[in-house]
């Protein structure tokens, strides 16, 4: 009889895709997959370092398979288990500790761990990975996550994702391309480029030092990557997951403004609306640049709808550095926002930085934000209303309704009809 796996994702859409990946690479091993509250012989945790609770999120749900299944193998992997793999190691009832460069041999290692055993770990310095393994989630299979770019070579002073992911390292258009000709064939209408930091996508390099970066500079880049997807049949629209201000070129978005399959939606992030704070952030522009990219989106694309990543309760963020944040996020036209409480992490220059702002206040600011944001949704969904656009509608039924979304990502919810599933339909809103 087969074995069988169950996986779960903490964290991201870039997790989610390469959750994804480890599952057909071990149901081409023979194993068969089971949902996660069901019984299996091995069960993945695909973990994060930006979601606060990682190390709780994570013993308990070691401590639910242990419950449910205490035979089962248990492997850790992802961004935490890259980080802190002692400290994972030491959760009663996990086998095997999978680092950044180890993931996508899992079968490997599942071989040589044993049940009873202590923890293997099986993690390298995060200096040394420099693999890109291409990965796409196919969950509900009307709009897949794909994934072409790793790893990130900034150094915001609050993030610990280039210590957990490594350098950025991207796939080669051709193999971006093969990927979307596959997916394609497999009936998918809608995918989403992911990746960390996705503007910086460049050409696989498995050169070193100076001739790297002459290399770098030429042919491939994130522009070339769309041009040429824009040319592949079979998937009907792109989105970008996720793009730095100060890599999202005029260029790029002169080029979203002219195409028929690059949806006319960005997410940006911002992370602070004062420039002293986006100065202790070390992000890698200022509010001034931030508003023309906005200001040149809309002029080009006026009903594109542009959602904003932003941080509360920076250390040394006084109330008059939030206000600034919230007046500059108020009078921007953007269409919704992610608001994340700021929260020390280990290793980083953030965590040593003074004075901290106290946790009530980061919550409250939280609050501030989240409301803006939801006036903000409610504006743009209605200046829409009336119109007609194009919806893509899911496959799943949710309890007799079923969503889809806008060319411009407004969300749409009806009863479900199953002529509409995976399908673009001229919808009055
Ligand atoms: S751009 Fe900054 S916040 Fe984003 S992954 Fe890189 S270091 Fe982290």
């Amino acid at each position: 009889m087969n074995k069988t796996v169950a996986l779960h994702t903490l964290g991201c859409k870039l997790n989610f895709s390469e959750t994804s990946s480890i599952g057909r690479l071990l149901e081409h091993e023979g194993f068969e997959k089971r949902d996660f509250d069901e019984v299996a012989d091995v069960y993945v945790i695909n973990t994060c370092s930006v979601t606060d609770n990682a190390d709780k999120e994570c013993r308990m749900l070691v401590r639910r398979i242990q419950r449910k299944a205490p035979e089962a193998l248990v492997v850790i992997t992802g961004c935490y288990a890259q980080l802190k793999p002692q400290e994972i190691a030491a959760i009663p009832g996990v086998d095997l500790v999978l680092g950044a460069a180890e993931k996508f041999n899992i079968a490997a290692h599942l071989k040589e761990v044993t049940k009873g055993d202590s923890a293997k770990i099986c993690s390298c310095d995060i200096e040394d990975v420099n693999e890109f393994t291409a990965s796409h989630s196919i969950n509900d299979r009307t709009r897949i996550f794909l994934k072409v770019q790793d790893g990130c070579d900034y150094n915001c002073s609050f993030c610990t994702i280039p210590m957990a992911r490594g350098k950025s390292r991207s796939d080669s258009i051709s193999n971006v391309i093969a990927n979307v000709e596959a997916i394609a064939a497999k009936g998918a209408k809608e995918i989403v480029l992911t990746g960390i930091n996705l503007g910086d996508f460049r050409p696989p390099n498995p050169l070193k030092g100076e001739i790297a970066n002459a290399v770098r500079t030429e042919k491939e880049n994130f522009l070339s990557l769309i041009e040429e997807l824009d040319k592949v049949n079979g998937i009907e629209r792109f989105r970008i997951s996720s793009i730095e201000p100060n890599l999202l070129t005029n260029e790029i978005i002169e080029f979203v403004s002219n195409s028929k399959k690059f949806m006319p939606h960005f997410h940006i992030p911002l992370q602070s609306g004062s420039d002293k704070i986006l100065g202790l952030m070390r992000r890698r522009y200022k509010k001034d640049l931030y508003t023309e990219r906005i200001g040149l989106i809309k002029t080009m694309m006026p009903h594109c709808c542009i959602g904003v990543d932003v941080i509360v309760g920076f250390p040394g963020e006084t109330d008059e550095d939030f206000q600034e944040t919230f007046n500059f996020l108020h009078q921007l036209d953007i269409s919704y926002l992610h608001v994340f409480t700021y929260s020390e992490r280990t290793n980083t220059l953030a965590a040593t930085m003074k004075p901290v702002v106290p946790i009530n206040i980061r919550n409250e600011r939280n609050k501030v934000l989240r409301n803006l944001s939801y006036q903000k949704m409610q504006y743009f969904t209605n200046a829409h209303i009336g119109q007609t656009r194009k919806v893509l509608f899911e496959t799943k039924n949710r309890n007799g309704m079923m969503e889809g979304y806008t060319d411009n990502y407004i969300k749409i919810t009806t009863p479900f009809n199953e002529v509409w599933e995976n399908n673009i339909v001229e919808w009055k809103i």
